[in-house]
């Protein structure tokens, strides 16, 4: 069997290594935590800095297959690695092109894929210069770098401007949401196409996170065909191969924006690992060694819950009230092993299975209750 190797060893690398486990999947994770969530479970771990150019470059030479677990990578040593031969997914091209997001707006833009308008500035000095021709409301997106909400501000005046850091930006039109849906959709390299059902997600506006995520989505029918065509029609164009998870917004007038992408395993996908036919974690690996893709069915319906580190917490973490939620039916518990809490980290997360979603909802409202991550 070839051999794989994964840039990043956190959750996402985690979940990978457990699935790869089933088929004896040879695994080595490239990670500069020697304590990160996926250490205990790869076949093998190599310790370097997947931003760096000639960690990945030697890692790369130990193994048939790279992918990632995060964006932030250094491409330039996956373009590479594809050279020298490699099997690298997703494609260099397309994961530069992802990583700005300003390229990613007008990759849409070219390919008359709807999103919503947007500005280009490349510095905050240029930005002030044309204040007046913005219009508020709106919404700051760092070019690169931003993740979980850090490189995106929503501002609400000229006066706003002052708390932005100075780098490339965009400033994208406020969109009027009803709701925000994600559809994953997985390519393999004969070209086989999947989808799996929309989940809605809903943020906690405090930490700018997501609260928890459901599926089915409350949509109907159409609009979920058409999500689905449309984030088939990203992969597509994107010519990625292995997952990509395609965040879209519904606006109030019903139509569908797509606000980004990410190429790989997602946060709105977790839930697969229990509610659908085949996992997301499966599926990628499944597309990356270019095997028959799994079905995407959904088995039950399944609200998502994040379990993040309490706020007003840093340090070594405890998880507390987590053996009791086992009791409940249709709770499935995963904690991701990270040694150190801080305020709203991504700790673990629980799916809650149910056929009616509206008792699902309760347990997990239940569960919040019951759960929190504090240091000792
Ligand atoms: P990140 O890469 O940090 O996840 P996103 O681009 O997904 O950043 O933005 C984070 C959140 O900000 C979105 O989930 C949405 O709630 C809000 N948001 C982003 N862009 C817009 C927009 N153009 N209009 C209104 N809200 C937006």
């Amino acid at each position: 069997m070839k051999k794989i190797g994964i840039l990043g060893g956190g959750q996402l690398g985690k979940m990978l290594c457990l699935a790869a486990a089933n088929w004896d999947m040879d695994i080595t994770i490239l990670e500069n935590d020697a304590a990160c969530p996926a250490r205990p479970y790869c076949t093998r771990f190599v310790k370097g800095d997947i931003k760096n150019y000639d960690d990945v470059v030697a890692f790369g030479q130990t193994v048939d297959i790279i992918t990632i677990e995060i964006e932030h990578v250094n491409t330039e040593a996956l373009h590479f690695l594809k050279k020298q031969g490699k099997t690298v997914h997703p494609n260099p091209v397309s994961l530069d092109l992802i990583k700005d997001k300003g390229q990613q707006k007008a990759f849409y833009r070219k390919y008359r894929l709807p999103t919503s308008a947007v500005w280009y500035f490349d510095s905050i000095s240029i930005l002030k210069e044309k204040i007046d021709t913005i219009t508020f409301p709106c919404v700051w997106k760092s070019r690169e770098g931003g993740y979980d909400g850090k490189g995106v501000s929503i501002l609400k005046s000229k006066a706003d401007i002052v708390k932005l850091p100075d780098e490339r930006c965009i400033i994208e039109e406020m969109v009027d949401i009803d709701k925000e849906i994600a559809v994953i959709v997985c390519r393999n390299e004969n070209g086989q196409v999947v989808a799996y059902p929309s989940v809605e997600m809903v943020f906690d506006p405090k930490a700018n996170m997501l609260d928890y995520q459901m599926c089915p989505s409350a949509i109907n029918k159409k609009v979920e065909k058409k999500a689905q065509a449309l984030a088939i029609s990203v992969i597509e164009k994107l010519d990625i191969c292995g997952l990509l998870a395609v965040e879209l917004f519904l606006t109030k007038q019903g139509k569908l924006l797509i606000n980004e992408v990410a190429p790989r395993p997602h946060n709105s996908g977790h839930h697969t690992i229990e509610a659908t036919e085949t996992s997301q974690f499966e599926q990628h690996l499944r597309s990356i060694s270019n095997m028959p893709l799994g079905a995407t069915a959904m088995r039950l319906p399944s609200v998502l819950l994040n379990v993040v580190g309490a706020d007003g917490f840093s340090g070594k973490t405890k998880i507390l009230g987590w053996e009791n939620a086992l009791g409940t039916e249709g709770v499935h518990i995963h904690l991701y092993g990270k040694k150190m809490t801080k305020p709203f980290r991504k700790m673990g997360h629980i799916t809650i299975l149910n056929k009616d979603i509206e008792r699902a909802k309760q347990v997990a409202l239940d569960l919040k209750e019951m759960f929190k991550v504090v240091s000792e």
